[in-house]
C-alpha cells in the first residue's frame, strides 16, 4: 500500500485504513467493492421556521454503509462540518466497530449540517423533527436505528422517537440513547466514556501500569469526554488537562472532576476553573502526559503535529481523531494508538443492550448493563491485542482485520458476493 497523502478527506482516510488491511487479508475485488462502498445515501432538505418568523434551510444526511451483520446502526450529529463525506466516513467506521465488539448491527451515520449554537431549543426541536420525518421511511427497529452523537442527546432521541411514532406507531427501539422514562437504558449516557476507561484499564493491566501513576489529558468535555474523566478519576487516574470548544485547562497535580463538574454546571465551560492554567487546545494535545484521549472532533492529530505528541498512548474516544499520515508517524515513533473502532465502542454496545431491552420490554439494572459492557469491551480488547501480536501490527490494523473479516464472512454467507 502506498504511503497515505496528507490531504485525504475523512471517508478517503477510512478507505485508506480499509484497503491497507484488505490487501493484507487478500480480500478479492468484488468483496472489496461491496465492503468499501456505501449501501444507501440520503440527502434531505430541511427548511425550518426560525423563532423570528424567517425560514432557514439546512441539509441533512443518512448513510447506510453495510448491513450484512444486522440492521444499520449509528448516531446523528449536528455540526457545521457534517457533510456527506464525513457522514460516509463515520458510517463505515460503525460497520467495523459493531463487528469488532460483535454486536449484531451494520453501520450507518447521520448528520445535519448546522452550527447548533445558532439554534434556540424550539428551532432545534423543529430541525430534529423535520430531519426524522424526511428520513423516516428508511428507519425501523429491524432496519436502521439512530443514536446521539456530537451536539445531539437524549432529548434529541425523544423528539425523533415521537416524530417517527406519529406516522408508524409507538416504537422505542427505533432510537437508542433515549431518556430512561421513554425506554432508555440505565448506563447508556455514560457508556462510551465507561468503555474508554475499560480499554484504558485493560491497557494498564497489560503493561502493569498503576492508575495513580498515570497522567491523562482529555480533549472535549461533552458526553464522551466528561464521562471518561469522571470514571477515570474514580478509578484513580490523574486527569491533568481537559478542554472544550471554549478553551483548555491544565493542572499538573490533577483536577478534581467533582469540583470541575460544579464549575461546568455554572459556567457552561471548563475554561476558568479555579487553580488551573489556561492553555489552548493544541497545547493540550502536545502535553507531556502518559495518555492522551481525544474526545471531540476528527482529524485533530495530523501530519503537522504528530511529531510533537508526547503521550505514549492515545485512546481514540472521538471518531477518526488521527489521520492516516499521523497514524504512521505515531507508529514509527512507538506511540500506541487504541483505535476508535475499539475504544469508543462502549456506546454502541450499550445501545445494543437498550435495543434488546426495548424489544423484550424489560429493563436491566445499571449493574447488569455495566457488567455486560465490561465483558464485551474486555473481550474485544483481548481479541484485538492478540490479533495485533499474531500479525505483528498496530492495534488499528488488527481491529480493522477483525472487523473486515467478520463483515466479509457475513456478506459471503448472505450471497452478496
Ligand atoms: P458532545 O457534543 O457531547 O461533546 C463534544 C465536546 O467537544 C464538547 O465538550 C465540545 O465543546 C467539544 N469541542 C467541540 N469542538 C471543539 C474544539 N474545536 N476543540 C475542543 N473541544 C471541542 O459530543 P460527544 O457525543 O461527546 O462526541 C464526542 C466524540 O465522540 C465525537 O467524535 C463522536 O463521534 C464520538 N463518539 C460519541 C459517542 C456517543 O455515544 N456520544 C459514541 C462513540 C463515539
Amino acid at each position: 500500500m502506498a504511503e497515505p497523502s496528507s490531504d485525504l478527506s475523512p471517508f478517503e482516510a477510512v478507505q485508506y485504513f480499509f484497503h491497507d488491511v484488505a490487501d493484507q487479508l487478500g480480500i478479492d475485488d468484488p468483496t472489496r467493492e461491496v465492503l468499501n462502498g456505501t449501501y444507501r445515501e440520503i440527502r434531505v432538505q430541511l427548511p425550518i421556521r426560525r423563532d423570528d418568523g424567517r425560514v432557514d434551510t439546512f441539509y441533512g444526511y443518512r448513510v447506510q454503509h453495510n448491513g450484512a451483520r444486522g440492521p444499520y446502526k449509528g448516531g446523528v450529529r449536528f455540526h457545521q462540518a457534517a457533510d456527506l463525506d464525513e457522514v460516509r466516513a463515520l458510517a463505515s467506521l460503525m460497520t467495523w466497530k459493531t463487528a469488532v465488539v460483535k454486536v449484531p448491527f451494520g453501520g450507518a451515520k447521520g448528520g445535519v449540517q448546522v452550527d447548533p449554537s445558532t439554534l434556540s431549543r424550539p428551532e432545534n426541536e423543529r430541525l430534529t423533527r423535520r430531519y426524522m420525518s424526511q428520513v423516516s421511511y428508511i428507519v425501523g427497529k429491524k432496519r436502521d436505528i439512530m443514536a446521539p452523537d456530537m451536539n445531539t442527546n437524549a432529548q434529541t432521541m425523544a423528539w425523533m422517537m415521537d416524530t417517527w411514532g406519529r406516522s408508524y406507531g409507538h416504537e422505542p427501539a427505533i432510537v437508542t440513547g433515549k431518556p430512561l422514562t421513554l425506554g432508555g437504558s440505565h448506563g447508556r449516557d455514560a457508556a462510551t466514556g465507561r468503555g474508554v476507561v475499560m480499554v484504558l484499564d485493560a491497557a494498564a493491566e497489560q503493561h502493569g501500569w498503576q492508575p495513580e501513576n498515570l497522567t491523562v489529558a482529555i480533549q472535549g468535555y461533552g458526553n464522551v469526554g466528561s464521562w471518561t474523566a469522571r470514571i477515570a478519576a474514580e478509578r484513580g487516574y490523574r486527569i491533568v488537562a481537559v478542554s472544550d470548544i471554549s478553551g483548555a485547562i491544565y493542572a499538573p497535580d490533577g483536577l478534581s472532576i467533582e469540583m470541575l463538574d460544579k464549575h461546568v454546571a455554572e459556567a457552561g465551560t471548563v475554561a476558568g476553573f479555579e487553580s488551573t492554567e489556561p492553555i489552548d487546545n493544541n497545547t493540550l494535545l502536545e502535553l507531556d502526559v502518559d495518555v492522551l484521549i481525544p474526545a471531540a472532533l476528527g482529524e485533530v492529530v495530523h501530519h503537522l503535529n504528530a511529531d510533537r505528541i508526547r503521550a505514549g498512548t492515545i485512546i481514540e474516544a472521538a471518531n477518526h481523531p488521527v489521520t492516516p499520515v499521523a497514524d504512521s508517524i505515531l507508529a514509527d515513533r512507538g506511540v500506541t494508538v487504541i483505535p476508535d473502532v475499539l475504544a469508543n465502542a462502549g456506546g454502541v454496545t450499550v445501545s445494543y443492550f437498550e435495543w434488546t431491552q426495548n424489544i423484550q420490554e424489560f429493563k436491566w439494572t445499571e449493574e447488569q448493563v455495566n457488567e455486560q459492557l465490561g465483558r464485551y469491551m474486555r473481550t474485544a480488547y483481548r481479541k484485538v491485542r492478540e490479533r495485533s501480536e499474531d500479525l505483528e501490527t498496530t492495534l488499528r490494523r488488527a481491529a480493522f482485520a477483525i472487523g473486515i473479516s467478520e463483515v466479509a464472512e457475513a456478506a459471503h454467507l448472505r450471497g452478496y458476493v
